[in-house]
């Protein structure tokens, strides 16, 4: 555990009027605290969570297994309420696992840390589904590839991200030396280019400090991986004198005029009206459009920012399936330990579809990929109909875990890689997400699985299959239909048109002149690869601008 100097929690938030006040401390929120604090303005953090790296309280290193105890989540990094969800309108919902990190650096605080630009492709994604007719898939994001590349650039630098040129991208990323490959992820990554790929080693913001697993799903015991905590919101506070209020909960924003005047908060078991002239909302995709509907009023009645009616539609989540590759002919000497994480993008594009990534992460141990699988495959078997969509009393059952032992059996038996596919998923309206009405924080969304995403599912699992065939023995972890939860995006979409979408080109709501809404809500796509460098990257192009206002 580091120290942190106590002055960084103002003991008087309520006789301020910040510059900024941002909400949330994740990829989207530290990255803009840090940018604005930074050049030189008052920033105040409001976040739900615990200061992670500094609460003696907290767990690093150790797995967490949710059992509704909130106390017992949040000391793991963990968002502390069940989300409940359902694929079809009338549905009872019911509740899951809630797949978002709280505290310190958010979801970052548990994330792979994997940092990958999206592709030129991805900014004008309409035109691979011309023939979709019901998604709102809009034509191209209001900002180009080309306008998101220097900051593509920042992010890559800012992050120590690490990793080598993906031969397929266009533009290069600014990336750092990768520590050299085990024997293992030579032998894999030579094969794959033996059958006519291109892979490369995984952009990544992991240092590799002696004893590194990655640590997916868990806090990081060393000073390792460079979450938005580490890289962003310590320094704002350490060095360029942002506050925060951690285990502050921000409950509902009140407007006047077409201003946000102040957010009422829950902090330490009462209620506080923190005031600033600009804020920004970077709560995770799942949480900010329902802060902005619990913040209705008589000038908004169906919630703020919500002339559009789209706060908090178009929900998406990314398809993710795993896959077991294993190379025919193996030497026994090559060991298991997969060392860095190999990367490739053959199949973004592929047979006239739009897919996406496939990527095989770091591993050290195959208890640790054990672990790793077996914590979220709870999260995302297949339900009958095909979604991930799982309670959570089922996710831990025997039933669940037995429904692995095949798979597993033979994993354990033999050397294989696992690859994760990350598939882009189209926003619908009808995919959506609420405020529960019996909980004053509870969520409530609504994901029904489409067919032509099961079929694109289908097509990328097997065209790698396929691909892989000359060298590789393929089979998948599980049927397609898994979802990705953590991945959550576009509920609050950016574009020019006000009428279809709810912010602006910089991250201002259209409705209101100083709120800005900076996580992964605002993009009007999900693309077909992990969201942090997009929502880093956009993050500090939209805060050089909100500076230039102050
Ligand atoms: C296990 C796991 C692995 C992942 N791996 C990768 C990866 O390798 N690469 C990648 O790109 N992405 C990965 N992700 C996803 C990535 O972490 C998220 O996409 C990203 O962090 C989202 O950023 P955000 O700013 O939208 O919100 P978040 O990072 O989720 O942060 C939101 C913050 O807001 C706080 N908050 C919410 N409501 C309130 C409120 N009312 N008041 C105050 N505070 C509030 C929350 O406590 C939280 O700290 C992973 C996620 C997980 C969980």
């Amino acid at each position: 555990m580091t120290t942190i100097r106590l002055d960084v929690v103002p003991q008087d938030p309520e006789d301020h009027v910040w510059d900024v006040i941002v909400i949330g401390t994740g990829a989207g929120g530290s990255t803009a605290g840090f940018n604005l604090a930074h050049l030189g303005r008052s920033v105040l953090f409001v976040e739900r969570g615990k200061l992670l790296h500094h609460d003696p309280t907290v767990e690093r290193g150790t797995a967490f297994s949710y059992t509704g105890d909130p106390e017992a989540a949040l000391n793991h990094g963990w968002w502390p309420r069940p989300f409940y969800c359902r694929e079809e309108e009338d549905a009872v919902p019911v509740p899951t696992r809630p797949p978002i990190g709280s505290g310190a650096g958010g979801s970052t605080s548990q994330f792979n840390a994997v940092l990958e630009r999206f592709r030129p492709q991805d900014f004008t994604p309409r035109r691979f589904f011309q023939d979709i007719s019901d998604t709102s898939l809009p034509e191209a994001w209001p900002v180009s590839y080309e306008e998101m590349q220097p900051f593509y650039e920042r992010a890559e630098s800012l992050y120590r991200v690490r990793g080598t040129q993906d031969p397929l991208a266009p533009t290069g990323a600014s990336l750092l030396e990768p520590p050299p490959p085990s024997n293992r992820e030579s032998a894999v990554f030579d094969a794959l280019k033996g059958v006519g790929l291109h892979p490369y080693r995984i952009h990544s913001a992991l240092e590799q400090v002696p004893g590194c697993v990655g640590c997916p799903g868990r806090l990081c015991p060393r000073a390792c991986r460079n979450d938005a905590a580490r890289i962003c919101l310590y320094p704002a506070l350490e060095q360029y004198g942002a506050k925060i209020l951690p285990n502050c909960r921000a409950i509902r924003l009140e407007e006047t005029g077409r201003a946000v005047s102040r957010v009422i908060c829950e902090w330490n078991a009462r209620r506080i009206a923190l005031r600033a002239r600009i804020f920004i909302l970077a709560a995770n995709a799942f949480l900010t459009p329902v802060l902005l509907q619990r913040s209705a009023n008589e000038n908004f009645p169906d919630g703020l920012a919500n002339s559009s009616g789209l706060v908090g539609r178009n929900l998406m989540l990314h398809a993710s399936n795993h896959l077991f590759a294993r190379l025919k002919r193996t030497a026994p000497a090559l060991g298991f330990n997969m060392n860095y994480g190999l990367s490739l993008n053959d199949f973004y594009v592929h047979g006239g579809a739009k897919l996406g990534n496939f990527h095989a992460h770091p591993v050290a141990t195959r208890n640790e990929l054990i672990r790793f699988l077996t914590q979220h495959y709870g999260l995302s078997t297949p339900t009958k109909s095909g979604s991930s969509i799982r309670p959570i009393r089922s996710a831990y059952l025997p039933g669940a875990l037995l429904s692995m032992m095949t798979p597993m059996a033979r994993f354990l038996c033999r050397p294989w890689t696992v690859f994760a596919a990350i598939l882009e998923d189209l926003p619908y309206a009808g995919n959506y997400v609420a405020a529960k009405a019996d909980g004053d924080e509870d969520i409530v969304y609504t994901y029904r699985y489409p067919e032509e995403l099961r079929r694109r599912a289908q097509m990328m699992c097997d065209s790698f299959k396929n691909a892989l065939a000359p060298l590789f023995d393929v089979s998948p972890l599980q049927p397609v239909g898994a979802l990705n939860g953590s991945h959550v995006c576009g509920t609050c979409r950016f574009g020019d048109d006000p009428q279809i979408s709810v912010l602006d080109r910089d991250n201002r709501a259209h409705d209101l002149d100083n709120l800005y809404v900076l996580d992964a809500s605002f993009f009007p796509s999900s693309g077909g690869i992990n969201p942090s460098l997009t929502i880093v990257a956009n993050s500090l192009r939209a805060t050089d601008k909100i500076a230039q206002r102050l």
